[in-house]
């Protein structure tokens, strides 16, 4: 083999372990921040809960503060009824009092209701919350594990690039920069393999005369049809 596309084709090995140890990382980081999406939404659903939870506090305070109202005024129309001297004047108050308690009934009604949604929520909120710290728990787990395996890519990563160095000082510049290029243009692989009259890269057929002088001359030869650079593994 060529001895630029040899270093050319050991270069492309470490990018290549490089690539894939930044994919591991990428779908590491993927992972977490689904789990944290999780969380997260966890967190939220205790929260609407919680403000439903006072939002009902609320409308039930305003219901007991209004059948407050109601006993007292049944309480007042109660005692006028002792010095009422009419019969139409009683039957008047009469009235009020019946009116009075039938909206205190509808009033216990609609307290009770509450009452009944306050114990729903609180319980819906205890488990919530429960699910809240469980997954609280399993993504800080994770995240930690991903901190440490992170951190065992990175230290995989800087091994590679040390020996990517040494490599590529010794590729010629102009050669460096097609390479560049190429991997960027062509998913990762700008030196492939030839093999039957084939370029592993695109698998279309090489002319036979190209393909030959793979074989025998010692010069970089590309692919007519995706220009990658060639090589013949002996
Ligand atoms: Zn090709």
């Amino acid at each position: 083999m060529h001895k630029k596309v040899m270093l050319l084709e050991e270069l492309q090995q470490l990018d290549l372990k490089i690539d894939s140890c930044n994919s591991g990382k990428t779908e590491l980081f993927e992972r977490l921040t689904a789990s944290e999406a999780e969380l997260e939404e966890a967190r939220l659903l205790v929260a609407a809960k919680e403000e439903a939870l006072s939002g009902v506090q609320v409308a039930k305070s305003e219901l007991d503060a209004n059948m407050a109202t109601e006993n007292d005024n049944i309480r007042r129309s109660e005692t006028r009824l002792k010095d009422i001297k009419t019969q139409k004047e009683y039957q008047a108050v009469s009235r009020e009092i019946t009116a009075a308690k039938k909206l205190k009934g509808e009033l216990d009604e609609q307290i009770s209701q509450k009452a009944a949604q306050l114990v729903q929520l609180k319980e819906e909120i205890a488990a919530a919350g429960e699910s809240h710290a469980t997954l609280a728990e399993k993504s800080a787990a994770q995240k930690r594990e991903v901190d440490t395996e992170v951190a065992r890519i990175d230290a995989e990563i800087a091994k590679i690039r040390k020996e990517r160095e040494a490599t590529e000082k010794e590729i010629p510049a102009a050669l460096m920069n097609r390479y560049r290029m190429l991997r960027e243009k062509r998913q990762g692989l700008a030196v492939v393999e030839a093999r039957d009259g084939y370029c592993l890269g695109c698998n279309m057929n090489l002319p036979p005369q190209l393909y030959n002088n793979l074989l025998k001359v010692n010069e970089l030869i590309t692919c007519p049809h995706c220009q990658r650079v060639l090589f013949i593994r002996q």
